[in-house]
């Protein structure tokens, strides 16, 4: 038995998508259909679509935040497990990598929850907070420019409720952030901010080695 994280061959972590299954078969096509869309490795993976999922009805979430759509598979992870009277804001800069999000999106019959605004998303951020929108956020995941990834933690914690959960994608960045010969900006920038949460007293937060790792943070 093993007292730190297991690593994932392929056979086991076959087994992991096979054991969670709870994937919908339109889930599954867009994934599918995206693995032709340049930047395709930017897609979640489905077993983080899951958590997601899974924490938006553990905190009883309604009004979620996402930072960064591409094809929308997230977007719809965190659309089917809202209520009915649930809303997110997707932001992204990318009309077409959202408009086949969006094909998928209304077939799951989750359009009219998934409020899309196509701008950059600091801009997006700003006029929620403008708007007086602050604090009343249940849920933000933030999965896009990683320069920009502090900036966007900011607006999210201003923009959350205490008690909601923001989610950062892809923390351990294929491991870069712990090689200290890798100094590129976008590895830099995930670094701090990833020593910034550990010793940020506005939250409680975990960094979860699933996909390219996850940080969840708990407003306080
Ligand atoms: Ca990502």
């Amino acid at each position: 038995m093993s007292t730190r994280t297991l690593g994932l061959d392929d056979r086991l972590y076959g087994y992991l998508l096979a054991a969670n299954g709870r994937e919908t078969p339109i889930q599954a096509r867009l994934r599918h259909d995206t693995h032709d869309i340049p930047g395709a490795g930017m897609q979640i993976s489905p077993e983080l679509g899951q958590f997601l999922g899974l924490v938006v009805r553990m905190i009883g979430a309604r009004l979620c935040l996402e930072v960064g759509t591409f094809t929308g598979y997230s977007t719809l992870s965190v659309a089917l497990a809202l209520p009915a009277d649930g809303h997110i804001v997707a932001c992204d800069i990318n009309e077409h990598t959202t408009a086949l999000a969006q094909s998928y999106w209304a077939e799951a019959g989750v359009a009219s929850k998934i409020h899309l605004r196509i701008a950059p998303a600091l801009n997006t951020l700003d006029l929620l907070i403008a708007d007086h929108d602050a604090g009343g956020f249940d849920f933000a995941f933030i999965d896009a420019d990683k320069s920009n990834y502090d900036a966007y933690y900011e607006r999210c914690l201003t923009l959350l409720r205490p008690g909601g959960v923001i989610a950062i994608d892809n923390v351990l960045w294929s491991g870069k952030v712990a090689d200290e010969h890798v100094q590129d900006e976008d590895t830099v920038a995930l670094r701090h901010l990833n020593a910034k949460i550990a010793q940020d007293g506005r939250v409680d937060s975990c960094l979860v080695p699933i996909g390219d790792g996850l940080t969840l943070a708990r407003k306080r």
